[in-house]
């Protein structure tokens, strides 16, 4: 959807960008980690409402690999 720009449930291709965060007035779609909070960014299909969520910030990912994935890299822990 994100990258195809077209709903994989209706084929519909409007589809809508909302960004998360305080500031974008979308506080609530969020992963909590330590010491940060990861806003997503959501993507909703204008027809038939189906929604995608993405974490857009490649350190954001970093950070949820190392948090809730199996860890196979323990040198990264320091
Ligand atoms: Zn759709």
């Amino acid at each position: 959807m994100k990258y195809t720009n077209c709903c994989p449930k209706c084929q519909h291709s409007e589809i809508a960008i909302i960004e998360g965060g305080t500031f974008k007035g979308n506080t609530y779609n969020s992963i909590t980690m330590t010491l940060k909070v990861i806003y997503l960014t959501r993507y909703v299909c204008t027809k038939c409402g189906y929604c995608e969520n993405y974490v857009e910030d490649q350190d954001d990912l970093e950070s949820i690999k190392r948090k809730f994935t199996r860890n196979d890299f323990p040198d990264e822990y320091v």
